[in-house]
């Protein structure tokens, strides 16, 4: 069952997780670091500036895959024609400058403290009061398939999905799904090749099949571009059971 945002009171961390914020944030107050946007030095690694300007605007956005919109619909045209198996996406940004050197470098600068900060960012987003959004049962990240997390070393999408499932208080189930076939990289692709090449990428762990019936799932990624991937995500999901599948993604390209 769906728990809706606005009913949900944000349980207090209690006991040995409140200690463990409490630490985190003392280092993080003890060690300077550098705005990863503007560069001035600081306690975050967004600055309250940076945040203000670029994470406060109020662009809408289609319901399903969250292109920027300019009219009164809740869908853009392409999804009025399309329909993409998930349900809704959520992003905290465009995937342009200068957002895009965050998720740059999180992915090849190799800086896991970037996840957290990306995380806080789409916390932000997914609680804003204009947004009616119902929080997800649980959350995924897209799984990497074993030779690109052994080429990079982690996973992007559940480093981000980590620290947000703590600060929603969910539950996340990092191998829930499994990417079965080694796939192209999506961005070396043609858009139109995209779904083609994603298609069947992704079963369900057979541990865990038992999660996805009747429940709303989050899938968090770090960039969404065509939604190829999301949608064949939420195809899978949906096929054994899922009720609902909201994609979390930090960051949405724009179309061109
Ligand atoms: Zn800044
Ligand atoms: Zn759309």
């Amino acid at each position: 069952m769906s728990k809706n945002l606005k009913n949900t009171p944000k349980t207090k961390a209690s006991g040995v997780g409140y200690l463990i914020d409490y630490i985190k944030s003392s280092i993080s107050r003890l060690i300077p670091s550098t705005c990863l946007l503007c560069g001035i030095d600081g306690d975050h690694l967004i600055c309250h500036g940076c945040d203000t300007q670029f994470f406060s605007s109020k662009i809408k956005r289609c319901i399903s895959c969250a292109l920027p919109i300019f009219s009164h619909d809740s869908h853009c045209g392409e999804c009025l024609k399309k329909r993409f198996k998930f349900d809704t996406t959520i992003v905290a940004c465009d995937y342009a400058a200068p957002f895009d050197q965050l998720v740059l470098s999180l992915k090849f600068g190799h800086r896991l403290a970037v996840a957290s900060a990306l995380a806080d960012l789409l916390a932000k987003a997914i609680l804003a009061p204009s947004n009616k959004i119902e929080l997800p049962d649980l959350l995924i990240p897209v799984p990497l398939s074993r030779q690109r997390l052994a080429q990079r070393g982690f996973n992007q999408a559940l480093e981000i999905a980590k620290p947000l499932a703590q600060s929603l208080n969910l539950l996340i189930y990092p191998n829930l799904l499994e990417r079965v076939r080694d796939t192209k990289a999506q961005t070396l692709l043609h858009p139109d090749e995209r779904q083609e090449n994603i298609k069947h990428a992704f079963l369900p762990n057979p541990n865990y099949t038992d999660r996805i019936r009747g429940q709303h799932i989050g899938v968090v990624d770090d960039v969404m571009t065509t939604g190829a991937t999301l949608h064949e995500v939420a195809a899978c999901l949906k096929r054994h059971g899922a009720a609902r599948v909201s994609n979390i993604v930090f960051a949405r390209t724009p179309p061109h």
